[in-house]
Formats: structure tokens, C-alpha cells, sequence
């Protein structure tokens, strides 16, 4: 393969250098950087693929900065593929790059763990005893994570029963990460799909989406959990496949061809289908913070929202950019932490504003870095998944 051809001249022409994406890019409205702007990066991938820029390391830094967030997609005149730029770009720097540099170590890393359940399994299982045990050493070394609980376990024959009538039959996506970090989303997801006619499927065998490695332009292994997966789902029957982590669902509608317009976020396909009328008061205050993936990648900003609104007793309130990245972007906040950093900041500040009990969200990713932060700067408002704020109205 010749160096930076799965980088497409068409993708890359169709900037047309507007700069109205600019106020949108987190990174550049921390640096006020051309350079750390999308408009800089796509004139960036331009000159290496004409071959009038080398592919040095200062260069890199700033495709390594990318959040990969797709606030400059979602925002852009010009419909400039953005998403898949980023990953053809940062696939040829790990494709071309020396094999010692630090995103050859994160991608070993996701390998070897990412890509096998029972080794994810059985690391979370550790972490959450170390945690108990308060062994120092390894729960500051995974200061962001939530203190672990018991993982989520699928229920006898992979599947969950509708609550009533059955209407749907829905395939779940479980996931990696989410059974073992937030295991409480997963099982209110089930709870409001339940209880709003549908039986539930968890196709066995299923892996990782491979959400995390495309972003970290490792698409070989990304490929290989998509033709794997594909199978699986392909071997069931069901109406929709409904995830409620807004990075993999994003993954899986523009990676996976074979399950076009069957992959559903959970927040939409409850606004679809729609939900019993809510039992309990919620009284409180919420804002809401968009998941990139949700918001830009996927377009899915009302549906949430109005779900949020139909819960009695909720008092909601926008936050100042509430579709602006928190900093956290999959591995970014542990790569990058400092810029990651600069960025929470501003959305603190934010969120502080709103005087809101819960910050509501649709992606782990979101939920860990608002939850470590909101921590650190010792504020008593709480993270909560959706599906959490509205399984608590039942
Ligand atoms: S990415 Fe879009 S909005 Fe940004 S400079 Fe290019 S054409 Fe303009
Ligand atoms: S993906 Fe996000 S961080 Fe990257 S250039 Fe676009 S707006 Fe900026």
C-alpha cells in the first residue's frame, strides 16, 4: 500500500478552508491554535498526501490532540467527512510511524485486552478487590474509574423477557467496557426496554465493537471484531440492535455496513417506540450533557432531551455548550491528559452554572471524566447515565 492512501482526496477536498468550524473544536478554542483546529489538521493530511510535508513528530502532535469529537463535522457547511478523515489519518501515522512511539503501546495494550472478555473480565474482578481492599497503589493508578460493582451479567439464555405484551425483539449490545464499569446503565437500559415491550436478545459470543481501536487508527484489529460481530448479530432475528454507549453505537452505524439502519441508540429507539407512562416523581434538577458521539456523530440531541423533560418532577436546565466535548474521548483523557484537563475545565465552570443536582449523558467515556472531575473539584452534583434517571421514574 502506498504511504497515506487510505486518506481520500475527495474527503480531504471537500474543506473548502470556511473556518466556521473553528469556535466549535475544543482544542482550538483552549489554544486558539490553527494548527489544533480541524480546518489546520485537514491542511495538515493535505500536505502529507501530496507529499509536500513530512511526517514528522511535531506534525503528529497535533492529529494526536484531535479529540476526534466531530463537533467540526456536525457544524460544517461544507459536509466535510471529518470522522473519517481523522481515522484514515491517525491509521497511516500508526501505519508509518516508528514503532516505538506511545500509540503503538496504547494499541498492544487494547489488544491484548480490549479484544478478550475474560481478560477484561477477570481485570476488572481485580480492580474492584483492589478497590475494596484500598489498595493505594492501584486505585490511584485508575483515579478516574467509578468505584466498581458487581459486573453485569446476562440473564439466564441470553434473554430478557418483555414486561407485558411482547412487540419487539431487540438485540443488545453489551460491550466491553460498560458491563464492568457501569453495570447499573446496562441494567436499567433492559429495565425501560422491558417494560416498554420488548424482549431483549444478548447475542453470545459477541466482543468488543471496536470503537476504541478505529480511533486509535488501529483498523485491522477494528475490522476483525466487525466481520466477527457481524456473524453473530447476523445469526439472530431482531427488530433493532440497541446500544446505550454513544461511542459504539456511533462505531456501529458507520463501521458495520451489514447492519445498516438497524443499529439504534437507546435514547432513540425509546423516543420511536415510546415508554409507559412514568410512575414516580423525579424532583430534581438536570442538565444534560451531549456525547459527541451522540450529538455529532450520530445527530441524536432531541430525543434525549425530551425524554429527560417527560419525567415528572424533573426541573431541566441547558448548560452553557452543552454539545461541546467534555475532554474525555475515549482513551484522549489518558493520553493526553493535560489538554484533556484544560478542556474539563471549561466544562466545570459550565456545569457549576446550572446549579443542577445530576449531569445526565449517554456514553461512559462522559460519565467517568464529569464523574472525575465533579470529584475532584468537590461539587456534590452526581453523573448519572440516562437510562438510570429514567429507570427512576419506575
Ligand atoms: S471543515 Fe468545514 S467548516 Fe471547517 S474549514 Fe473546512 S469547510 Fe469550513
Ligand atoms: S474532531 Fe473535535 S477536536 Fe478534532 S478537529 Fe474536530 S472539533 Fe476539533
Amino acid at each position: 500500500m502506498k504511504p497515506f492512501e487510505l486518506l481520500s482526496d475527495d474527503d480531504l477536498a471537500t474543506c473548502v478552508h470556511c473556518g466556521l468550524c473553528l469556535d466549535a473544536c475544543p482544542t482550538f478554542r483552549v489554544t486558539g491554535l490553527e494548527t489544533e483546529s480541524p480546518r489546520g489538521r485537514i491542511y495538515l493530511m493535505t500536505q502529507w498526501k501530496r507529499g509536500t510535508m513530512a511526517l514528522e513528530e511535531e506534525q503528529v502532535r497535533h492529529i494526536d490532540l484531535c479529540l476526534g469529537c466531530r463537533t467540526c463535522e456536525a457544524v460544517c457547511p461544507s459536509g466535510v467527512p471529518y470522522g473519517r478523515i481523522i481515522e484514515a489519518g491517525r491509521a497511516e501515522v500508526e501505519r508509518l510511524r516508528r514503532p516505538a512511539a506511545k500509540r503503538t503501546l496504547s494499541r498492544v495494550a487494547l489488544r491484548q485486552l480490549l479484544a478478550h472478555p475474560a481478560r477484561l473480565r477477570a481485570a476488572g474482578a481485580v480492580t474492584r478487590a483492589a478497590q475494596a481492599l484500598k489498595l493505594t497503589s492501584v486505585v490511584r493508578s485508575g483515579r478516574q474509574l467509578p468505584p466498581l460493582r458487581p459486573q453485569f451479567r446476562r440473564p439466564a439464555g441470553n434473554v430478557a423477557t418483555a414486561i407485558g405484551p411482547r412487540k419487539y425483539r431487540v438485540a443488545f449490545l453489551v460491550g466491553c467496557v460498560m458491563p464492568i464499569l457501569y453495570p447499573e446503565s446496562h441494567q436499567a437500559a433492559v429495565k425501560l426496554l422491558q417494560l416498554a415491550g420488548c424482549e431483549v436478545w444478548f447475542p453470545p459470543g459477541e466482543r468488543c465493537c471496536g470503537a476504541l481501536f478505529a480511533h486509535n487508527g488501529d483498523l485491522e484489529s477494528a475490522e476483525r471484531l466487525r466481520d466477527a460481530n457481524t456473524s453473530t448479530y447476523l445469526a439472530g432475528t431482531f427488530d433493532a440492535l440497541v446500544v446505550d454507549s454513544a461511542g459504539c453505537g456511533a462505531h456501529l452505524k458507520d463501521f458495520y455496513p451489514e447492519l445498516k439502519g438497524r443499529v439504534r441508540d437507546i435514547t432513540e429507539w425509546l423516543a420511536e417506540i415510546g415508554l409507559p407512562g412514568p410512575k414516580n416523581d423525579v424532583q430534581l434538577r438536570v442538565t444534560y450533557q451531549d456525547a459527541c458521539h451522540l450529538a455529532h456523530a450520530q445527530r441524536i440531541k432531541k430525543q434525549p432531551r425530551d425524554l429527560i423533560r417527560s419525567l415528572p418532577g424533573v426541573e431541566f436546565v441547558e448548560m452553557r455548550h452543552p454539545d461541546i466535548c467534555c475532554g474525555a474521548a475515549g482513551l484522549y483523557s489518558t493520553l493526553e491528559p493535560t489538554m484533556s484537563n484544560r478542556i474539563l475545565q471549561e466544562k466545570l465552570t459550565d456545569l457549576a452554572a446550572t446549579r443542577a443536582d445530576v449531569v445526565v449523558t449517554a456514553n461512559p467515556g462522559c460519565q467517568m471524566q464529569l464523574s472525575a472531575g465533579l470529584r475532584a473539584s468537590k461539587s456534590k452534583m452526581r453523573v448519572e447515565h440516562i437510562t438510570e434517571l429514567l429507570a427512576s421514574a419506575y
